[in-house]
């Protein structure tokens, strides 16, 4: 099955259900296997600053936002995490923040040239910097960079990312291509005013840029944000939609299976949840590096849960995949 257009793409996204699961499921599995070997990839992660910047519409860590517990995680611990990780067999490591000046460029390459010394692939999502910051990572050792574009049309994104605007997230995103680092990018699915159109304009997107991994998951609303009082929950089957066309357009592409089950409560973690990703061809799980209590605290979505990584023995048993732990 090819799907190369954006009329595929919402042929796709407006098919019946029944259809989907009998004509699209089967060929994007099979597209998994041979593409990935059907192999899971498992990756360790910390969020080592939950402190932001920005006032994003949808997220529980935008500046001002109550509830939580700021912290930072200090370089040694970060290095001293990853390296726990390295020896548990552990060869990626993503580190994730919000956008927190005050933590510190030059910690970062330091956290970077460390990890990377180690013989880790480190993926970094950390905001937006500059064209030469980005350089600066590349060379620290940094191998990957995720920068989410959220939505294709500017005038949403504008709307909903009041503390950036359009056109300069994309030109992070092209700074980080240029830099040499793998791009990781993609959108949020179904957020409350997201059309059809829309949703197929982000997936084209995301084919144009040659995304190494698409880190995407479905809305999910974060109390007392003002995008929650415009709309609740985005449709899990939307995301099935959206993770078999990414897989039958960018075969190789990675694509992150830590997805919510039918109960939000259970997390990110929910092996359901990342089980039926995973069917529909999304390979990436994680293995949480960050001690209770930061990792309530890192809080971007309301049950994001912290997980002990037994969800993902569990989603390979489930779903009769291999777990692949190394780094490349
Ligand atoms: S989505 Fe990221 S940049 Fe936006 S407010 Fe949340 S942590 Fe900050």
């Amino acid at each position: 099955m090819k799907i190369e257009t954006g009329a595929q793409v919402l042929e796709v996204l407006r098919m019946s259900e029944e259809a989907f699961i009998r004509d699209v499921i089967p060929e994007a599995r099979r597209t998994f296997d041979e593409q990935l070997g059907g192999r899971l990839r498992v990756t360790s992660m910390m969020g080592i600053s939950n402190i932001c910047k920005n006032s994003c519409l949808y997220c529980g860590m935008r500046a001002g936002s109550t509830g939580l517990t700021r912290y930072r995680i200090s370089p040694e611990d970060v290095i001293a995490a990853g390296n726990a990780a390295a020896d548990a067999g552990f060869g990626r490591i993503f580190l994730i923040s919000g956008e927190d000046p005050g933590y510190g460029f030059d910690r970062l390459l330091r956290i970077t040239a460390a990890l990377k010394e180690r013989g880790m692939f480190v993926s970094l999502a950390c905001g937006e910097w500059d064209a030469g910051q980005y350089r600066e990572l590349r060379a620290a050792g940094a191998d990957e960079y995720v920068i989410k574009f959220e939505m294709s049309r500017p005038e949403s994104f504008n709307r909903l990312n009041p503390s950036t605007d359009f056109d300069r997230r994309m030109r992070s995103v092209r700074a980080v291509k240029d830099s040499g680092m793998l791009l990781a990018s993609g959108n949020i699915v179904d957020w409350p005013g997201q059309t059809m159109d829309e949703l197929a304009d982000d997936i084209m997107l995301m084919k144009s840029l040659g995304i190494s991994w698409a880190p995407v998951i479905p809305y999910l609303p974060a109390r007392g944000t003002p995008l929650a009082a415009e709309g609740g929950l985005g449709s899990r089957l939307l995301m099935l939609r959206e993770i078999a066309i990414l897989r039958l357009m960018i075969p190789g592409v990675h694509i992150t299976a830590q997805q919510p089950g039918a109960d939000l409560t259970k997390g990110l973690s929910d092996p359901e949840g990342n089980a039926a990703a995973v069917n529909a061809g999304a390979d990436v799980l994680f293995r949480d590096l960050l001690p209770d209590p930061q990792a309530r605290s890192f809080r971007v979505i309301d049950f994001r849960n912290l997980t002990d990584g037994g969800h993902i023995s569990r989603v390979a048993e489930m779903t009769g995949r291999a777990v692949d732990m190394a780094g490349d």
